[in-house]
């Protein structure tokens, strides 16, 4: 089955029950016993739901992965996964990643005894660098964010597997629409569903996808442990969200290839960051591990007063966090998204004041050159 089918037929089609083409939504906390230990399947929702379930099978299936989990927000999904590991242990981690997956490796695992050492993982040989004898993990995104650096997958896994460490990837940004990292030897997808997958701006929400039944098997130990579920309407919603994942991401594509050479065409742009332009360095990389580019563009206009100047002036790019929507969404990364990441940190990366990042909407492709035009003037 290809993707755009898969999206429509896959997971669990419907109710059976009824004939009812989309998944009915189970508000439900417990589910009635037929004898003490005997039940037929659910048992308390916390540990399993008919409609959470319907789209944990539908992200496996989407990743090619063995088995999917749904969480309450991206986070609570990197939190569970992190939670694999033990004190003592220590992980690889892209420098360039979300700012609060930096916060909470940062602030927060690190106090548990998981410790964290951050590196361009666009260099591989960078990482293979950093890796100890206690290291257990690399975690990636690719594209990273907000400077879009490519990663090798095929090298990560490489490296991953000749150390017996887990290759754990964020995969967010593109979806798996135009990325799988399982097929390139992942072995934890996660993605903040509050973006591309949900892509409506309504939801919060993570989803897993995992190669393998044992690592499947602790993850579900993890995620009714610590509780962090996706409720069964917003569930929903997400399925929802996802049939129109191709068309959208579609869509996302056209608007920023378009807007991404209109920028690089201009003189008043510092730089454009787009992986889809010919110029970016992981250009080629991307061409081969990925099926397109995505929606997510970064141009540094030079000063954070210009930056400040554009972003109150657009009319169909809003105002905000987040990213992935069917809205056009403009931020200032060193000043919203990743502000948790310390002054001289941000420097170093590259994030700087000037940097103004585009999450690329559904709009007509003109309409939003014809924006950025005038608020650039
Ligand atoms: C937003 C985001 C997260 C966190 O997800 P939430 O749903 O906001 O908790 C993690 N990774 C990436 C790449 C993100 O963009």
């Amino acid at each position: 089955m290809r993707i755009d089918t898969k999206l429509i037929h896959g997971g669990v089609m419907g109710d059976k029950h009824t004939g009812a083409l989309s998944v009915p939504i189970y508000q439900v906390s417990t589910y009635q016993q037929d004898e003490i230990g005997k039940h037929r399947g659910y048992e308390y929702s916390r540990t399993g739901n008919p409609t959470r379930s319907a789209l944990e099978t539908l992200i496996a299936e989407l990743e090619n992965g063995t088995r999917g989990f749904a969480f309450s927000s991206g986070m609570a999904a990197v939190s569970t996964v992190v939670s694999l590991f033990n004190q003592g242990d220590h992980l690889v981690v892209g420098d360039d990643i979300y700012g609060g997956t930096y916060r909470v490796l940062s602030k927060v695992f690190n106090r548990l005894g998981i410790q964290s050492s951050f590196v361009d993982s666009s260099h591989p040989e960078a990482v293979e660098d950093m890796i100890r004898p206690e290291t257990k993990a690399v975690y990636i995104e690719t594209p990273s964010n907000p400077l879009l650096k490519v990663t090798d997958l095929s090298k990560m896994a490489a490296i991953c597997q000749s150390r017996g460490l887990l290759l754990i990837v964020d995969n967010t940004f593109l979806t798996p629409y135009w990325q799988n990292p399982i097929d390139s030897g992942a072995d934890i997808v996660l993605h903040s569903a509050t973006k591309y997958m949900g892509g409506h701006s309504d939801v919060v929400a993570g989803l897993v996808a995992v190669k393998g039944e044992e690592l499947g098997e602790q993850i579900h130990f993890l995620q009714n442990s610590i509780g962090a579920v996706l409720g069964p309407q917003d569930s929903w919603l997400l399925i929802r969200g996802i049939k129109t994942l191709g068309l959208r991401m579609r869509q996302h594509e056209e608007g920023a290839r378009h807007l991404a050479n209109w920028l690089s065409t201009r003189k008043d742009i510092k730089k454009v960051y787009y992986p889809g332009l010919k110029d970016h360095p992981g250009h080629e990389l991307a061409r081969t591990q990925a099926r397109g580019f995505g929606g997510m563009i970064s141009f540094d206009v030079g000063s954070g007063k210009r930056a400040e100047e554009v972003l109150s002036r657009t009319q169909w790019f809003t105002l905000a966090e987040s990213l992935g929507a069917v809205e056009s969404l403009i931020s200032v990364p060193s000043r919203m998204t990743h502000a948790s990441i310390p002054e001289e940190r941000r420097a170093e990366l590259g994030i700087t004041d000037g940097l103004i990042r585009i999450s690329v909407g559904v709009e007509d492709p003109e309409d939003l050159v014809e924006d950025l035009e005038q608020a650039l003037r």
